[in-house]
């Protein structure tokens, strides 16, 4: 009933199993399987899984499950395939479970404030969704198009908003989940507060599809942010930036919803190789996009600026010399003109030298010595090296990227040293946002000590006694 070529690695007697559990179409061998699963956005080499399974419900999951545990099995789990860690990148012989026919919103409860979804809707669709009855999701990220909201939840995803509303976790009510060997755990708990014993749902928040797969979610909704105003800024001085941030919300509490940081050689490369236009007369050493939700309706529409509380308290700022200029947005035309140069890194790939890139965080009040050391770091490569720094600097997390004209493995493992000895030197983290997958694993004792490494492994082998939940992700 298969490609023998190309299922080689997949025991005869389960895929029949699966077939006849699942029904044939539920699976794909061969040159059946699209080539959008044999990689996520990490940018390996591609490897095409050598069967692919495509449940359409929970019950399915748990049938596939229990037959590849009894088997012995490998199964890595995807779902839109956005992840930049390599959690979904197949490996040789396992088997690739897709979320994407498990897609659909189940429930608005618009009373309770909360959206009940399949774990393979995508991000966009439940923040349409979301909007349409008068609310908001948190959960925010440019791959929103294509990223499911199984995956965010997998892998703690954050975004431009999470210092407002918090990070994937934050916004899950309840979750219902597939164990390795097939059994379904289910509390799609729709309240605040439930303290009946242990919290299992957050233990699958961020945990890589490597202890269960996610299929059904709750969350917790909020109201639409209204008069959303917009500024980029420009500094000369990093802690002048985080004086700005600090000062900021203590003078307009619960306002601030994004609060983006671009160092001076991200802004030049927007500029120079980007196309964009310069926002400044000259390149500020780090160049802010602010937003704040003010509560009106008048947006950036607003007609007397002079008088309204998000340019009073930045104009404020500019008189003390806290801001060296400041552009704020008359119109939704300004505020995307503004999110393109945040934006920009998406075409960076295409117009700059290959390189390492990174997402790590950094504690605060660090965050302009890691810059300062990551420059110097930068040119021990040589001159022709392009450090690119920028990020969601409230949220202490920054996205590095080195690239330089002759880059190669050998190079981006000493561009890897480089930067995660600055990362444990300052205390920081070597996943902010993006999770471990298969990229960081080797470094994730730079971040955490072995008793947090073992504590992992003791509730992997509880979980998942036989490994067979995406291997090697996370832990070696
Ligand atoms: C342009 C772009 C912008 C991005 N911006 C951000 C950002 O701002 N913030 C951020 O945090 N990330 C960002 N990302 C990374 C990525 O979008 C997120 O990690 C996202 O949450 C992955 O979702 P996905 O459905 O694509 O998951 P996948 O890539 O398919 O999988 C990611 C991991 O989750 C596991 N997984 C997927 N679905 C499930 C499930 N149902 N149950 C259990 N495990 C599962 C996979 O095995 C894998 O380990 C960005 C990526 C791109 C390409």
């Amino acid at each position: 009933m298969h490609d023998a070529t190309t299922a080689q690695n997949i025991d005869d007697t389960l895929l029949t199993a699966l077939a006849e559990a699942l029904g044939r179409d539920r699976l794909r061998v061969g040159d059946d399987i699209p080539e959008s699963h044999a990689a996520d956005a990490a940018g390996m080499t591609p490897c095409r899984p050598g069967l692919l399974l495509l449940p359409r419900s929970t019950q399915e999951v748990s049938q596939a499950l229990a037959l590849c545990h009894a088997h012995g099995a490998r199964i890595v789990v995807q779902g839109g395939m956005t992840g930049l860690a390599g959690g979904a990148h197949p490996q040789e012989g396992e088997i690739a479970l897709s979320l994407e026919r498990m897609r659909g919103i189940e429930e608005i409860d618009t009373l309770s404030g909360t959206l009940t979804a399949m774990a393979g809707t995508t991000l966009q669709e439940i923040q349409e969704a979301a909007q349409a009855s008068g609310f908001f999701c948190g959960i925010d990220l440019g791959a929103r198009g294509s990223c499911t909201i199984g995956g965010n939840i997998a892998t703690n995803a954050g975004g431009n908003q999470v210092l407002r509303y918090g990070m994937a976790r934050r916004n899950v009510l309840g979750l219902e989940a597939v164990l390795a060997d097939g059994t379904v755990v289910t509390s799609l708990n729709k309240m605040l507060k439930n303290n009946a014993g242990y919290d299992w749902t957050q233990l699958f928040i961020g945990s890589e599809g490597t202890l269960g797969i996610v299929t059904r979610v709750v969350l917790g909704l909020h109201p639409a942010p209204r008069g959303v105003r917009s500024a980029l800024c420009a500094f000369s001085r990093f802690e002048d930036v985080v004086t700005v941030l600090r000062r900021f919300d203590a003078a307009l509490p619960g306002r601030m919803i994004v609060f983006e940081a671009m160092w001076r050689e991200y802004l030049d490369t927007a500029i120079g190789p980007g196309g964009l236009s310069p926002p400044f007369p000259e390149s500020p050493e780090v160049t802010l996009l602010i937003e704040a939700a003010m509560g009106s309706e008048a947006g950036n529409a607003a007609g007397d600026d002079a008088s309204d509380p998000f340019t009073e308290t930045l104009a404020g700022f500019l008189e003390e010399g806290l801001i060296d200029d400041a552009l704020i947005a008359q119109s939704e035309a300004d505020r995307a003109r503004f999110w393109s140069y945040r934006e920009a890194v998406y075409e960076f790939r295409r117009i700059i030298d290959a390189g390492t890139n990174f997402d790590v965080s950094i504690p605060i009040a660090r965050l302009d010595e890691a810059v300062e050391r990551l420059r110097e770091g930068a040119r021990g490569f040589g001159e022709e090296t392009r450090l690119l720094v920028f990020g969601h600097v409230a949220d202490s997390n920054i996205h590095i990227s080195v690239s330089h004209p002759r880059h190669d493995a050998q190079m981006s493992r000493e561009i890897q040293g480089m930067v995660y000895d600055i990362v444990a030197a300052l205390a920081g983290s070597v996943s902010a946002e993006h999770g471990v997958g298969m990229l960081k694993r080797d470094y994730l004792h730079k971040s955490r000590s072995e008793a947090e490494i073992a504590l992992m492994r003791r509730i992997k082998q509880a979980l998942d006694p036989h490994n067979m939940l995406n291997p090697g992700r996370i832990l070696a």
